[in-house]
């Protein structure tokens, strides 16, 4: 039965094959561990179909679903709230240790918390996180290869486009995923070779320069972010530890490197609002001291913000920095998805909490070393946009030289 869709199936069929040509680079042979929510069905399919053309061994799908989600959050007892199933990412660890490919459907609203409790959510977020520790380790670590990919879920949709009725925003959220992932071109998987070779001309040049710093300034914003030991920028397809280069996250239009822990210094405001956990922060203003936050406020949702970087002393810290030129096509739409898959590669961004170690030199670091180099841990990693059209970057080499990075907002060359 073909579905009743308000959006071109075709691109949703080259959505699928992007996602496991482009976003996974699936070897034939592996299985895949596909998660998305019930309402994603449609492409959910069409990826497990994709997946077995290109010969996985066996796509194993769980689904999620935002009213029992809901249910959970509206009824559960306190108690309830720090339960996690431990088991289950015990299981998906041990199918990463077996060199399972991760897949993500993105597609519920990430606003649909918005009305619960903003303790219960959090409460709940740090058991999961908690739980979910063994399983992340291996995306964190980049041990395989995973992505993520969108879906245009109808609750999403009218959260972006609260004016229009359902079909029509559901049609229009479409429209911005397909071309942000760029499967509205010819040849999307052609398309993204040539993306990824330009990402990759952009990384090259920053690793070898070999910046100490990097020095952001825009009205609001002043702040010098120092870089980890023996720090790496990676950006577009990147290989996994097993050896498959693959795709993160379908859009991606950032570069990123690991940030040293207690290496950064000044003020910086935030250039968008950020969508955390049901709560729309706007206007994110932290001082940072010797790469810890030492003061923070916000203009609305400052309470979730607090809440958040109070859930262990790495929630203070940069785990992250990525630059994003503003003339991005994410960027240039002008539409705030509420979701960092989108809105991190409109802006140049940092991250709270805990960092990448593929952006290490060396393989098999232990939690020391990685912690020796200036990488940081915390059970978060949460991404806010400080880039804007008037941003300014200076790289700052090892003998204090100052090297243009960024002008007006985009790439000084
Ligand atoms: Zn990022
Ligand atoms: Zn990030």
């Amino acid at each position: 039965m073909p579905d009743a869709l308000p959006f071109d199936t075709d691109l949703l069929d080259k959505l699928a094959e992007t996602a496991v040509r482009t976003g996974l680079n699936l070897a034939p042979g592996q299985d895949v561990f596909l998660t998305a929510s019930a309402e994603a069905l449609p492409l959910a399919r069409r990826i497990a179909r994709e997946a077995y053309k290109a010969g996985a061994g066996l796509v194993t799908p769980i689904l999620s679903d935002e009213e029992v989600t809901r249910a959970r959050y509206q009824h559960s007892t306190d108690e309830g709230l720090d339960r996690a199933p431990g088991w289950l990412f015990d299981g998906v660890a041990k199918a990463f240790d077996a060199n399972t490919a991760r897949l993500h459907v993105a597609a519920e609203n990430p606003m649909a918390l918005a009305d619960q409790d903003p303790a219960r959510v959090a409460r709940a977020a740090k058991a999961h996180s908690m739980a979910y520790k063994p399983a992340i380790a291996a995306i964190s670590n980049f041990q395989i290869n995973w992505s993520i990919v969108a879906y245009p879920g109808t609750g999403w949709a009218r959260q972006v486009f609260p004016d229009l009725a359902p079909d029509q925003a559901q049609a229009k959220l479409a429209e911005a995923i397909f071309a942000a992932s760029r499967v509205d071109q010819p040849d999307p998987v052609a398309a993204w070779a040539a993306h990824n070779a330009e990402l990759a001309r952009r990384r090259d040049w920053l690793n070898d320069r070999r910046f100490a710093a990097l020095h952001f300034r825009n009205a609001a914003t002043d702040l010098t972010v120092g870089l980890a030991v023996g720090h790496l920028w990676a950006g577009g397809a990147s290989e996994a530890r097993n050896g498959i280069i693959c795709n993160p996250n379908i859009p991606t239009e950032e570069v990123f490197t690991t940030p040293h822990a207690s290496k950064v210094e000044g003020r910086v405001r935030a250039s968008k609002p950020l969508a955390h956990q049901g709560t729309v922060i706007e206007g994110i203003e932290v001082v940072f001291k010797e790469g810890r936050i030492v003061e923070a406020r916000a203009d609305k949702g400052e309470a979730a913000f607090l809440n958040l970087i109070d859930t262990d002393d790495g929630a203070r810290r940069l785990g992250e920095v990525a630059l994003v030129p503003y003339a991005s096509p994410i960027s240039e739409s002008g539409i705030l998805f509420y979701n960092t898959l989108f809105d991190e590669n409109a802006a140049c961004h940092i991250a709270l909490g805990k960092c990448y170690t593929e952006c290490l030199e060396g393989d098999d670091l232990t939690d020391d070393e990685v912690a020796e180099r200036g990488g940081n841990d915390s059970l978060i990693h949460v991404d806010w946009m400080i880039g804007d059209a008037e941003t300014e970057i200076d790289g700052i080499t090892s003998s204090d030289e100052r090297v243009p990075v960024f002008r007006g907002g985009n790439w000084a060359e």
